[in-house]
């Protein structure tokens, strides 16, 4: 059995369905307050918060936990800014709860979902895993000591991990059932493809004065499948008992804002109003990622990896929200 923390999240919920249509037994732990219910169609659902250790104590005495995949966190960079303990409660303490329950438990294999976050402004690009990390905000911040603490835990020999640092997550599963469903939204594409289904008059851009080919910023977008892909492959790693790593994940090339939008267009068949307003407080002009390491260590393939198929499946997903 596989514990997924979050994994009624966004890119939980992926990567359970990856898992279960491969054949692996999952249960989901998730305390529903930004996961959805209605997202938990595959394996087993337990409704606990990390902030209790009874909680997990109970899961893990239930059952025959192999390893975890933890993606339970909060993820707004700006709100991190303005509530850093709510971050630090959950994103840093809830962790250290679970590490304390797997090392009671014996489960010593882990895969986490850190952020490129961890490395602040890019010093060079494409950003390798060597890139050196300065989180700029207190949610680059969580997830950079998580980090530290699981190679403190894997030094002392207690436990094996993957550390996956996400690019721009995007898009939604290629059947439909799942897809990207934040309260509230702030990522880029589901915010432009309101537009044209009519929830939003226009999508504002934020800053057009980057270094960048057009002025607005550039990041590296991966389909959310492609992530659950890398999770699956992470666990198979961890459990033919291969070496603890550290890989980015991403597609090793950027769109620009304007890029993205003019493609939501084309996808859409309809006009995208734009409204062009001051620089994001905390954004970098350009996030790109080299996950060559993924792809040699791990044998990472992405699938979905043309802004094209990452835009269709959430503009097919979005229309059924
Ligand atoms: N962005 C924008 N308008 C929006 C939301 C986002 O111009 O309404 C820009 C944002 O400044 C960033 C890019 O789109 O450069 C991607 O932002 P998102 O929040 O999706 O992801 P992030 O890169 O912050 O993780």
């Amino acid at each position: 059995m596989i514990l997924i923390t979050g994994g009624s999240g966004y890119i939980g919920s992926h990567t359970n369905k990856y898992l279960n249509q491969k054949g692996i037994e999952t249960l989901v732990f998730d305390n529903l307050v930004y996961g959805h219910l209605e997202f938990n169609k595959w394996g087993k659902f337990y409704k606990g918060d990390l902030s209790n250790l009874d909680d997990l104590r109970k899961v893990f005495a239930k059952n025959s936990i192999k390893a975890v995949i933890h993606f339970a966190a909060y993820a707004y960079v700006g709100e991190s800014v303005i509530k850093p303990n709510k971050y630090y409660q959950n994103n840093l303490r809830n962790t250290i709860n679970l590490l304390q329950v797997m090392h009671e438990f014996e489960v010593d294999k882990i895969i986490f979902s850190s952020t490129c976050a961890t490395y602040g402004e890019p010093q060079y690009l494409p950003i390798d895993e060597n890139h050196p990390q300065k989180p700029i905000n207190p949610y680059g911040n969580s997830k950079y000591f998580v980090e530290q603490i699981i190679k403190d835990y894997h030094s002392a020999g207690f436990l094996n991990y993957c550390i996956f640092r996400y690019f721009n997550a995007a898009g939604a599963d290629i059947d439909c059932e799942i897809g990207e469903w934040h309260e509230p939204e702030t990522h880029l594409i589901p915010l432009v493809l309101d537009v044209p289904a009519g929830k939003r008059e226009e999508i504002t851009i934020f800053g057009t004065d980057y270094s960048t080919q057009d002025g607005t910023c550039v990041r590296d977008y991966i389909h959310v499948t492609d992530l659950a892909q890398a999770h699956y492959l992470g666990l198979m790693h961890l459990l033919e008992g291969k070496e603890s790593n550290i890989f980015n994940l991403g597609n090793g090339y950027g769109f620009s804002v304007k890029e993205v939008i003019d493609c939501a267009e084309k996808i859409t068949g309809k006009n995208i109003k734009r409204k062009f307003s001051e620089r994001r407080a905390g954004d970098p002009s350009t996030l790109i990622g080299s996950a060559d390491k993924a792809k040699e260590i791990l044998g990472w393939k992405p699938e979905y990896n043309e802004l094209e198929k990452i835009i269709s499946t959430a503009w097919h997903w979005h229309k059924k929200m």
